[in-house]
């Protein structure tokens, strides 16, 4: 029997990027120790004050389904959370849970395109933006953000898009640390509004701003009717595994959201939104640690490589993550990180798995304390010096 083309072609390379951390696994698994800087996951658990929560809500009873569309205390936390930083009046109607930010994504696609629409999203990208957008039946096509413009998508790089229903886009940006402009935002604005497109604004990093500010796609104006913003309290509030997501956007759109959830996942679990009221209402010294703990280490990480020649550093404003440009090695990034992770033992991601525009660069997840990290950004920056000098 032979499965739908639909999700048979969801890794339209036929592969899905992460083969680095697959031989970090199988490394670990084999009994090798390996430094794994791949996966944007805390090197730390849920705090105590949300798994107090979650243990004491499912003890207490709240195991059955819970509100598909969110428990109206959630959606009211998350409305008030939004509001708070973006100044955009948001109500519970706004709001709608979803099992992480990735369901928020995938929901956000189904709600605006049609089979066989294009959505358009920029390059570098999250890894799962092209498969999520062919899971909706929708096309993907990518609009390249350039190096030489600090990864900032400018009016040229996107006026010679096909004609699109939708434009996918990420800030504080996974993989780049970028944080959008406001010129930037008002360019991704006026080209939306120009060409009557949804915009899907992936904010889930949008408490990791380093330098500058944090601008949402839904408080520039008249971009609220088209805008569905995507948050998580995955990277906030130490939740990965919780998954625990919301899409915000126009009432309209967010009832059809939750039929979709009532015709798909059914919800979230009671007890995990339970535990994400705490996180939201109680839980402002979390993320504010949680948050200088990323920025000490992003702050280390431009200072270690910056004593080095054959690499430099893209400037990580935001996000959990520093990209390197590896390109004076003359080796693709995928090719560095197989050969890293041979020699040193350590697991970093190659630009190219996030899509074109990051070729020749490395993705390194803050996501080990401030030693490990120093002492494996030295032998990374080594090894390339020893590359370039060698070729
Ligand atoms: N968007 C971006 C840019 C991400 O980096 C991630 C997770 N790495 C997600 C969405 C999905 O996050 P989650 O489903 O855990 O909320």
């Amino acid at each position: 029997m032979k499965a739908s083309k639909r999700i048979s072609t969801l890794n339209a390379a036929g592969s899905d990027g992460w083969e680095i951390l697959y031989a970090a696994r199988d490394m670990r698994r084999a009994g090798q120790t390996v430094l794994d800087l791949t996966v944007g996951d805390h090197d730390r658990i849920t705090p105590d004050l949300i798994l107090d929560e979650m243990i004491g809500s499912a003890r207490g009873g709240h195991t059955g389904y819970a509100d598909v569309a969110g428990i109206p205390a959630l959606r009211d936390a998350i409305a008030a959370r939004v509001e708070a930083r973006t100044g955009v009046p948001t109500h519970r109607e706004n709001v709608l849970v979803t099992p992480g930010g990735q369901a928020g994504l995938f929901g956000s696609f189904m709600a605006t395109l049609d089979p066989g629409d294009t959505a358009l999203f920029i390059d570098p990208h999250y890894a799962t933006y092209p498969g999520t957008i062919r899971a909706a039946s929708g096309i993907s096509h990518s609009i390249a953000a350039r190096p030489e413009a600090g990864f900032q998508p400018e009016m040229r790089d996107l006026e010679s898009a096909p004609e699109a229903k939708v434009l996918l886009m990420n800030t504080p940006n996974n993989p780049t640390g970028v944080v959008y402009s406001a010129a930037t935002m008002n360019t991704l604005a006026g080209f939306a509004k120009a060409r009557d497109l949804w915009v899907i604004s992936d904010e889930v990093y949008d408490g990791q701003v380093w330098e500058g500010a944090h601008i949402s796609m839904r408080a520039l104006p008249e971009m609220a009717e088209r805008t569905l913003v995507v948050g998580s309290l995955s990277k906030s509030h130490v939740m990965t595994g919780s998954r625990l997501g919301w899409v915000v956007g126009p009432a309209g759109i967010v009832s059809h959201l939750a039929n979709l959830a009532t015709n798909t996942t059914y919800g979230v679990p009671g007890y995990i939104q339970d535990a994400a009221v705490v996180a939201l209402v109680e839980g402002d010294g979390i993320e504010a640690e949680l948050t200088a703990t990323y920025r000490a280490r992003r702050d280390l990480a431009l200072k270690v490589v910056a004593g080095f020649n054959g690499i430099t550093a893209v400037p990580s404003a935001g996000a959990m993550y520093v990209m390197l440009d590896i390109r004076s090695t003359a080796m693709s990034g995928r090719e560095f990180a197989a050969r890293l992770i041979d020699a040193h033992d350590i697991a970093v991601m190659p630009g190219e798995s996030f899509g074109a525009a990051a070729a020749g660069h490395l993705r390194i997840a803050l996501t080990r304390d401030a030693c490990t990290l120093e002492t494996a950004l030295r032998t990374l920056a080594r090894f390339a010096e020893e590359i370039r000098d060698a070729a």
